[in-house]
């Protein structure tokens, strides 16, 4: 029986079949099954809270890849004999909508996991597990396992702690001015900033004006007034 997914009339391949919501996680590990999806944000509903709300809504439903492979190693078991413990591993690709906690505006966060579960039969076994082996996580494992969920799961413990662009598109105000001296802000300002500093009066500018209003000026531009 576990042969038949090798026999090549079959259509089929080892994915097949495979409801991500109701998934037989023991004999997924047992039969070194594989399988892979894609989940969309409206699909994971605590995941979709962090979303904020400025996001348009044809971009804010951002989709998740995923891939999931089943496998066992001999381990010694309760009973003191070796059996074929089951492991789930679990990889997810994708991004979601964030609030930069520094400029306040939404950006994309980026989400790469790769996880590995030694499955479990009960919350009990669960607990006796070493917690200090953090490589591997425990998930109890069930005949109906929705892996949609763990996915979700997986994903909010991805979150940063501190979501945030990397480099924020616009520096706020109270930064710039944190600056030394305002030669240093000259020279810092060049690219990344001239948006912001738009907005405020310029002083070299106000300068420029001066001298365009001094003796010389007046035959240039002079005509306004
Ligand atoms: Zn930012």
């Amino acid at each position: 029986m576990t042969h038949s997914s090798q026999e090549p009339g079959k259509p089929v391949g080892k994915s097949a079949a495979v409801d991500p919501r109701q998934l037989d996680l023991f004999e997924f590990a047992r039969s070194g099954r594989q399988a892979a999806g894609v989940v969309r944000i409206s699909q994971l509903p605590r995941m979709l809270n962090e979303v904020p709300a400025e996001v348009p809504a044809d971009e804010r439903d951002t989709a998740f890849t995923w891939q999931a492979e089943g496998s066992t190693q001999p381990e010694l078991q309760d009973d003191g004999t070796e059996g074929p413990q089951p492991y789930l591993r679990l990889a997810i690709h994708g991004a979601a909508w964030l609030e930069c906690q520094r400029c306040l505006a939404p950006y994309e966060q980026a989400f790469n996991v790769d996880a590995i579960y030694r499955i479990v039969g009960t919350e009990a076994e669960a607990e006796e597990f070493p917690l200090d082996e953090d490589e591997v996580d425990v998930i109890v494992g069930s005949r109906q396992f929705d892996l949609i969920e763990l996915i979700e799961e997986e994903l909010l413990l991805s979150l940063p702690v501190v979501p945030k662009h990397d480099v924020c598109p616009q520096v706020h105000e109270s930064l710039v001015s944190g600056v030394s001296g305002e030669d240093a802000g000259e020279h810092e300002d060049a690219d990344e900033h001239s948006s912001a500093e738009a907005e405020k009066p310029n002083p070299f500018a106000a300068l420029q004006g001066l001298k365009s209003k001094g003796p010389d000026g007046s035959g240039g531009s002079g005509g306004q007034h």
